[in-house]
């Protein structure tokens, strides 16, 4: 295939990631945030599959069969525990404006530049390598597709990779230093990324199924085939006696790798624009993993059958293939495809790298030579785009000529998981960091640095020996012949591959480092605030931004304003001092030394360009007080929890005034709805007794009227007037007891007595009525002990209740007396009309007249029911009617018998 046409592909290609970045950052421009989207955020965390996943797993796949999927397995099922630490990790840089892996450890150990230095020196020396394989990705994907040519174009083939390089330099350029503050993102590049982790994707699955379903006849086409090759070809099995250990390792390092790999940093933290996201990627980013990685062993195994004989790289068999099948677009997509993969990991990882630089290499030096007072016009803004470019541009060159000239001589295979391996030395500074508060800087930077030393000795000098520049016999007997210290078998430990041996040995002497230096070493006042504000980000992360865990730090105010003209320029600090003028109500204009809030912002925002550490630096040139002092910071520590703490005792007393305010609002319905029956009662009262008093009323003026009325006239008139006079005393004394009885005024003069005796006197009392209606008795009064309780007031309700049933009985009334274990019930029933299951609460209210009631006895008040309850609930009885309409009523009582 021509170099033209796959250079013009490339830079079509390339052209058409810029059109997306800029279309996407224009839209940003009007408002429109692309990134804020958990689809475009669990894709660009796909830049973790690199050209070495595109490309290197099926040669992986080849000569080791399935182990290349354990690199895909780690982040997979460790994703929600990755995604649970991932969390803090973005809530913690969001609230101190980090801007990269080495800012975050720097931050976390009390803002400590050398710290700073090193992770950057140590990811840049660690990484690089990992850059240079994307590039050689690059150009070997190049001499394969155009391999057919005749020979003699490596020249150009050179030329061709190199103006590929320059096209994504520009870009980065481009779109990866526009915006130099943590807290504004690269939204067209980000944007781009997921885009190419689309292409990539389905460029490497179509070419998958065409291989499968056009190359062969399917799966099973494929397995048979395969099976026919001569054993030696075969898939080897994952076999060894460590291979558990092998696995176990080459699981931990992705996972490590997923988190801390700078460009992963970059895609899933500082990038990150909402921490739901979390949410949906901690799903699709394993199925991401999962759909790239089916067809991998597939393809291996045709390749290792189309191939079977003949000298083609298993690194190089989903483009050879393809070729093989003479389809120039599949060639050109799955071209596209590993390119895509190679450029996006470019892209992130220079980014992260070059932010790195800048922030903790040349800022921290530049401003503690300047001491911050060069006038920098436009702010640090432009003076960070320079900076940054400049290491970008170094990055790609230094990968570039390590391409060129060292790759060469070193095996290839095992570059990533190298690079792994680097990175994982900062898992226990960050991890305990994050949970645990006594960790101290010196064993953060002697861990790493340990770390550090174990991964060059175990994993770059053996490298560097395979590459003929050192004597073979260091990993054949040991440096000196003293075999313990042999790098591939460390501590006579043999029997390890390269990187489970590196890997083990650098992490657990990293790990126990940093635990035993940090329970031996002091942590400066500094780190423990630090520390407070990481492990607790969760619980202050509210109460910083309202300044309750804010230094007491002050400044004159026009030395603040000086360091942010010159670092910020002039409108944003305008833009700042109005926004904060506006929030605190304050003129800083008219003030000498600045609040201590207002500098630990001014630290945030300046953290967020040129890193936590540089920017702790320039304030603590103008801060009156040079040291923060341990009482200070133990002060606020302890002012935070009381704060907690008294907030925790606001909420209860919150609640408990919630419940008070709530029993109140019952208690006033109560009283409400008393005083509504009150009313009502004082209605129906005066009703009741204006009824009688018009009739008498009436009766007497008729006498008065008519002196010569018939004297027997004359006797019904008055008759009448004293049965009315007689209800309405009737009535009054009612309405009285009722009253005396409700407001308790009226005590029980409690006597033992005998309830047959006294029941058959009130029967006898009523005996006048029931003759004048031809009723007749039917009584149930067995002899009992005696009971105790107020004779008179018991005898009313009794009276009560037959009087009721007189008038209402058609023949007979039933009066019962039942003992039952401690308690007496007294029931008298009738024959009448009865009374509907409605209404059977409703005759105990006062003034309750059934509405189906005909007669209406002389003294009927509607009152004898009510005073009944009353009293019977006076004695702790009960009382209530059984009765269905048409078919009698039967009223119990029930009091106990002491
Ligand atoms: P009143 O003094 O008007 O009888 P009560 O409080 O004694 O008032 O009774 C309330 C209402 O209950 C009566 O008006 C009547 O309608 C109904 N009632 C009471 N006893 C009986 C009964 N034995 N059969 C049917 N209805 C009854």
């Amino acid at each position: 295939m021509n170099h033209w046409l796959i250079l013009t592909c490339s830079i079509a290609y390339l052209l058409l990631l810029f059109g997306i970045a800029s279309w996407v950052e224009k839209l940003s421009k009007r408002g429109k945030s692309i990134i804020n989207n958990p689809y475009i955020y669990s894709l660009s965390l796909a830049v973790y599959c690199t050209a070495w996943t595109y490309y290197g797993s099926v040669g992986r796949a080849t000569s080791s069969g399935v182990e290349f999927l354990y690199i895909y397995l780690g982040p997979s099922l460790a994703a929600p525990l990755v995604f649970i630490m991932l969390r803090k990790i973005i809530r913690i840089s969001k609230t101190q404006n980090i801007t990269s892996i080495a800012d975050f450890i720097s931050t976390r150990y009390g803002k400590n530049i050398s710290l700073g230095i090193v992770v950057t020196v140590l990811s840049i020396a660690g990484v690089i390598p990992y850059i240079a394989i994307q590039l050689k990705a690059i150009s070997e994907s190049i001499k394969t597709i155009s391999s057919v040519m005749a020979v003699g174009q490596a020249g150009l083939n050179i030329t061709t990779t190199f103006l590929i390089v320059i096209g994504i330099t520009i870009f980065i350029i481009l779109f990866g230093t526009r915006k130099v503050d943590s807290t504004e993102k690269h939204e067209g590049m980000m944007v781009a990324i997921a885009f190419e982790s689309v292409i990539k994707l389905v460029s490497f699955f179509i070419a998958g199924i065409v291989i499968v379903y056009f190359l062969f006849n399917g799966w099973e086409d494929l397995f048979v085939k395969a099976s026919k090759l001569p054993k030696q070809h075969a898939m080897n099995e994952l076999t060894g006696e460590n291979i558990y250990f092998h696995l176990f390792s080459l699981m931990a390092l992705s996972i490590f790798a997923l988190l801390f790999l700078p460009r992963q940093f970059q895609a899933s933290v500082v990038e990150n624009v909402n921490e739901q996201h979390l949410k949906k990627a901690v799903w699709l980013f394993p199925l991401y993993l999962l759909l790239i990685n089916i067809f991998v062993l597939p393809v291996a195994v045709a390749g290792s059958i189309q191939f079977f004989g003949k000298p083609v790289s298993a690194d190089t068999y989903i483009l050879a293939l393809p070729m093989e099948m003479k389809s120039t677009w599949l060639t050109l997509m799955v071209y596209i495809g590993g390119f895509s993969a190679a450029s996006s990991m470019i892209i992130i990882e220079t980014i992260a790298l070059s932010t790195m630089f800048s922030n903790n290499i040349v800022a921290p030096i530049f401003f503690s030579l300047t001491k911050g007072k060069d006038n920098l016009d436009k702010g640090i803004q432009d003076w960070l785009k320079t900076t940054r470019r400049i290491g970008i541009v170094l990055i790609i060159v230094l990968a570039y000529l390590f391409e060129t000239y060292v790759a060469e001589k070193f095996s290839l295979v095992s570059i990533g998981l190298i690079s792994f391996v680097a990175v994982a030395q900062f898992a226990p500074s960050i991890i305990a960091g994050i949970y645990w508060k006594r960790a101290t800087k010196f064993a953060s930077l002697a861990s790493i640095l340990t770390g550090f030393a174990i991964w060059f000795y175990t994993l770059v000098i053996p490298s560097i020996i395979d590459a003929g520049y050192l004597p073979h016999t260091i990993i054949e007997v040991g440096p000196f012949g003293i075999a313990i210290l042999n790098p591939t078998s460390l501590f006579g430990m043999g029997g390890f591959d390269l990187i489970t041996n590196g890997f083990m040995w650098s992490i657990v002497v990293n790990t126990l480092v940093y635990f035993g230096i940090s329970l031996v070493t002091e942590r400066s006042p500094q780190e423990i605030y630090q520390a407070e504000l990481f492990v607790d980000v969760y619980k202050l992360s509210t109460s910083v931004d309202n300044h309750d865990f804010v230094l007491n730090r002050t400044s004159r105010m026009v030395d603040l304003e000086t360091l942010m003209l010159n670092l910020l320029g002039k409108e944003k600090t305008a833009q700042i001092f109005a926004s904060y003028e506006k929030r605190h109500k304050l003129e800083l204009s008219k003030i000498e030394q600045a609040p201590p809030h207002l500098i630990s912002l001014i630290e945030k925002v300046l953290s967020g360009s040129i890193g936590s550490a540089t920017a702790r630096l320039m304030i603590n040139n103008i801060i009156l007080q040079k040291e923060v002092g341990l009482q200070e910071v133990l002060r606020i520590i302890k002012e935070s929890q009381e704060v907690k703490a008294s907030n925790l005792e606001l909420i209860k007393e919150s609640t408990a005034l919630n419940k008070l305010t709530e029993e109140l609002r019952v208690v006033n319905n109560q009283l409400k709805r008393m005083d509504e029956v009150k009313d009502e009662f004082l209605y129906t009262v005066t009703h009741e007794i204006r009824t009688p008093l018009t009739s008498i009323r009436a009766l007497s003026e008729i006498l008065q009227d008519n002196p010569d009325l018939a004297p027997s006239e004359k006797e019904e008139y008055l008759g009448a007037v004293v049965k009315e006079t007689e209800r309405l005393s009737h009535l009054i004394t009612q309405v009285l007891n009722l009253e005396r009885y409700e407001s308790g005024r009226q005590k029980l003069t409690k006597t033992s007595f005998d309830l047959n005796e006294a029941l058959l006197d009130v029967i006898n009392t009523a005996e006048s009525l029931r003759k004048e209606k031809g009723l007749k008795w039917q009584l149930a009064i067995p002899s009992m002990p005696n009971i105790k309780g107020d004779k008179d007031l018991l005898m009313q309700v009794v009276y009560n209740l037959i009087t009721n049933a007189i008038k209402f009985a058609n023949t007979t009334i039933t009066v019962q007396c039942i003992v039952d274990f401690d308690s007496v019930v007294v029931k008298v029933e009738d024959d009448g009309v009865g009374i509907a299951a409605d209404w059977h609460d409703l005759i105990f209210d006062k003034f309750f007249q059934a509405q189906n009631q005909t007669l209406k006895k002389p003294e009927g008040s509607g009152l004898g029911l009510a005073i009944s309850k009353r009293i019977i609930e006076m004695h702790y009885g009960q009382i209530w009617v059984e009765s269905k309409e048409g078919e009698g009523a039967a009223f119990f009582f029930k009091i106990g018998l002491k």
